[in-house]
């Protein structure tokens, strides 16, 4: 969906998180690294025993459901189950995929 332009990755930041308080891409931590495909990357970690990995802490999964929360309000986008970071056109399963070519870049 990427190529199409129909889904986007994206992260939390805060100018006034830097150093060690910030991920390896300077944004707030969210308990894996963007395209970290392990168990920690999965929405089912956010809840404790769910999955294999460790306990996130409670800002982690609070950053999470905001970021959530923001981009699946009013059916804008849908999450990914597997991945926090990406998130899809709603409507995408509804579209013509014919009109949205795959960028050749
Ligand atoms: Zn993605």
């Amino acid at each position: 969906m990427h190529v199409r332009g129909l889904a986007v990755d994206i992260t939390i930041g805060d100018k006034f998180i830097t150093g060690d308080k910030a991920d390896k891409q300077g944004g707030i931590p969210m308990g894996s690294e963007h395209d970290d495909f392990d168990d920690c990357s999965k929405i089912a970690a956010e809840t404790p025993g769910a999955t294999k990995c460790p306990t996130l802490s409670g800002q982690v999964v609070a950053s999470r459901q905001l970021l959530r929360k923001v981009m699946t309000d009013d059916n804008r986008m849908q999450s990914m189950s597997s991945e926090w970071w990406h998130f899809d056109c709603f409507e995408k399963a509804k579209l013509d995929l014919k009109k949205y070519p795959a960028s050749k870049y």
